[in-house]
């Protein structure tokens, strides 16, 4: 008879196994809650999470098998993070298993990742018996020797013995028979940190920052309040971050600053660990797996305190959590798009409330959804209206390019950005130029008959490559050899159209030859330094002009760059998404807030064929209040997000006609629902069934049943209803999405 019993939830994420089951904890078993253990299921040995011990089976006892063994000597999972699966779980309609993985790091399922250990040599006797040890190597110099290195009773790595010893091991493993030494496995961590720690003394806060820090800190150190900072660009948030986080740590708690992309890590974890020291920890995707799970070990055994990380870093295992930082909190990288599909700020402010933390959201560009909880009075709003030491916003210039057209000017850069490109250069300082769009040319076309050149698996056109001379969908990652003729009409007249930061480097490189460039895109920073090379190269000043998409829109902080060009302002102001408006005014402004952040004051030239547009206007002013004015009214109007929500169920099949008979058939039982509960009805604002705006994606149809409802009580139920559809069986893949990052 087992001692007592446990509740496991099976590593395995099929509806069917979504529930709890009794296993039985043999006795001289640790087993608590948040352990993962292995056990017998069906004919098989799985992995499965503990969320519960009891004394009493509350089933048969006879059916009840044991847990094989724990699979970790300590929980994996801290208590209050099987409380946020489990609600996450019942939020999302995800099983609970789904929702448990995020927990942990993904490698350490299936004991994919181990232990990483080195050999390790220990003395075990000391004073008189340490001399006696010595006399017996009379005739052993390096046993001898090995003797004296290790006479301070300290652990040593065999490896760093290597350095003054040749091949240590033998002569160690020959004192360990006679008793002197005991030799070990030694767990030793992987590091993600290059040898480039700085320290940097403390600067004197400014009167905003420490305006800020008066309302946050009581907080923190109560564990309360929900925060939106509002700061402009280089008003110094991070400092407010960093002595939050300190308050943090003095009051015995610690705290998680979660980051958007990781082209801002080396930045902000050079300054974390400039001040935080080995307390900080880092979790990001770009880690090897081996990294990642020491961080993570280091993190759940309390010896890091501190987490910076990218959106998954929300669920790190920070006991005593003090305070949930979102830097950025306007990006669209904090949403999760496969399932189970998360909003990192919605789970920061559940993690927050649950764990008596401070929740601070911080953007110089606040989504529209949290200004408006700020205006509300659901978040309070704290702000830094100004830059750190009066440096002033920089100078923009808004330049008409059909303007440029009719001045005969056929070039990708206007007068003034070449004259301020010029200026710049003569007088020794950097600049920044952003496009939104990598390669060289987003399409090619037939110049004869028309047709484009499109991705066979994609609906989408393919991107020219200049430097393999290719074609790229950039949806699905397909190259193809750039053709010679047509495929349609065999003509040889093909040309490339519009531009890419490829081709804005051919450009820059034209008009001031030998001038040393970086260019910073998905093509030009694979790899897990691939990023930082480039910023050093930019930082150190070899590189004097810096060409990017938005990877350097935001976060970083160049003192020498006092130019930044937007190429061209228009790209996502077309994209069919009702977020367009809100996305280009953000881009434009963090991407200007790169210039003059020293001491040097910064100018901004944005090329635009659509100067009139709010969105643009407001960006050029550096205006957030009245972007936002226009925006929500146009959002109330229009009856889209924080008023609605877009939901859509979305349809992947081989073929269009399945993906299509599916989505039919789904309308079909909306409207018998509607038939049902007529009340629902009234909260369905619109409702359509089609393709999805691209139609094909990875070699599948895509098709779409979208609809608008109104945010209310009822509009929860209709969601369980669609859930429940979605989750039939299907002859293709159904999805549900929430007002979801891409509408694509
Ligand atoms: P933000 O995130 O608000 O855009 P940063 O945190 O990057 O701004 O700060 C902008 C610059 O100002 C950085 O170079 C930072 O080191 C500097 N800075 C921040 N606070 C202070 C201060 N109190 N005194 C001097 N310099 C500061
Ligand atoms: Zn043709
Ligand atoms: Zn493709």
């Amino acid at each position: 008879m087992p001692a007592r019993y446990a509740d496991v939830i099976v590593d395995i994420t099929h509806a069917d196994v979504d529930r709890v089951f009794t296993y039985g904890i043999p006795a001289g078993m640790d087993i608590v809650p948040g352990t993962r253990v292995s056990i017998p299921f069906g004919r098989q040995t799985t992995e499965g999470f503990v969320i519960g011990v009891k004394d009493a089976p509350g089933i048969d006892p006879d059916k009840i098998k044991d847990i094989n063994a724990p699979l970790e000597e300590y929980p994996a999972i801290l208590p209050q993070l099987i409380d946020l699966a489990q609600d996450m779980s019942a939020q999302t309609h995800c099983p609970l298993a789904a929702t448990l993985r995020l927990m942990v790091p993904a490698q350490m399922r299936g004991g994919r990742i181990k232990v990483k250990t080195e050999k390790a040599a220990q003395l075990l006797v000391a004073g008189d018996a340490l001399e006696d040890a010595r006399k017996a190597q009379s005739r052993a110099p390096k046993r001898r020797l090995l003797l004296d290195l290790l006479s301070d009773g300290e652990v040593y790595p065999v490896s760093e013995l290597a350095v003054l010893v040749r091949q240590p091991l033998e002569g160690l493993r020959a004192l360990e028979q006679q008793g002197f030494v005991r030799v070990i496995d030694q767990e030793v961590l992987r590091s993600p940190y290059p040898d480039d720690a700085v320290t940097e003394p403390d600067p004197v806060l400014t009167a905003q920052q420490q305006e800020v820090l008066g309302e946050l800190l009581p907080a923190v150190r109560s564990g309360t309040g929900q925060f939106l900072l509002y700061g402009v660009t280089g008003s110094g948030k991070t400092e407010v971050y960093i002595r939050a986080v300190h308050a943090c740590l003095e009051a015995g708690k610690g705290a998680i600053v979660l980051i958007p992309e990781i082209v801002l890590t080396p930045q902000m974890v050079t300054w974390f660990r400039a001040r935080f020291g080995d307390v900080a920890a880092v979790l990001h995707s770009r880690l090897s797996a081996g990294e990642r799970f020491d961080e993570w070990r280091r993190i759940r055994r309390g010896k890091a305190r501190v987490v910076i990380g990218a959106r998954s870093a929300v669920f790190a295992p920070v006991d005593k959590l003090g305070i949930l930082i979102v830097d950025e909190e306007h990006e669209g990288s904090y949403l999760s798009e496969h399932a189970p599909s998360y909003d990192a700020r919605e789970v920061a402010l559940s993690r927050a409330m649950r764990e008596d933390a401070t929740l601070l959201l911080a953007s110089a560009t606040p989504s529209v959804l949290s200004f408006a909880r700020a205006s509300r009075g659901d978040m309070m709003l704290l702000e830094m209206p100004r830059r750190v030491n009066d440096r002033p916003l920089p100078q923009v210039t808004l330049v008409d390019m059909r303007e440029e057209l009719r001045l005969g000017n056929k070039g990708i850069f206007s007068q003034e950005l070449v004259q301020a490109l010029t200026r710049c250069l003569d007088s020794g300082q950097q600049a920044m130029l952003f496009l939104n769009r990598r390669g060289y040319a987003p399409s090619v076309v037939c110049r004869k008959c028309g047709h484009v050149m499109g991705c066979p698996d994609c609906d989408v056109s393919l991107t020219y490559h200049a430097q393999d001379r290719s074609l790229h969908c950039h949806y699905c990652g397909l190259r193809l050899p750039m053709p010679g003729q047509c495929p349609e009409c065999q003509s040889r007249y093909i040309r490339s159209i519009g531009i890419g930061t490829q081709k804005v480097e051919e450009e820059v490189a034209k008009l001031f030859p030998g001038v040393p460039l970086v260019r910073m895109d998905n093509d030009t920073t694979q790899g897990k330094d691939g990023h930082r090379t480039l910023l050093n190269r930019f930082r150190s000043g070899e590189a004097r002009v810096m060409i990017g998409t938005q990877m350097i829109a935001k976060g970083l902080d160049f003192p020498q760059v006092t130019l930044v060009g937007v190429v061209l302002a228009d790209l996502s102001v077309n994209l069919p998404d009702y977020r367009s408006a809100e996305r280009t005014f953000q881009l434009l402004t963090q991407v200007a807030g790169r210039a003059g952040r020293a001491d040097l004051p910064g100018e901004v030239v944005i090329q635009t064929y659509k100067p009139e547009h709010y969105a643009i206007a407001a960006a050029a002013q550096q205006d957030y209040r009245s972007f936002y004015h226009t925006e929500f009214a146009r959002r109330r109007r229009d009856l889209y997000p924080p008023f609605t929500m877009m939901v859509r169920l979305l349809c992947q099949a081989k073929d269009e006609a399945a993906a299509r008979s599916v989505s039919k058939r789904l309308l079909a039982h909306i409207n018998e629902l509607f038939v049902q509960y007529p009340q629902l009805r009234r909260r369905m604002l619109f409702i359509r069934e089609d393709d999805a705006p691209i139609k094909r994606l990875m070699g599948r149809a895509r098709a779409q049943v979208l609809m608008k409802l109104l945010v209310h009580r009822d509009s929860d139920r209709i969601i369980e209803h669609l859930t429940d559809l979605s989750r039939r069986d299907w002859p293709c893949d159904v999805t549900l999405e929430i007002n979801p990052a891409s509408m694509a």
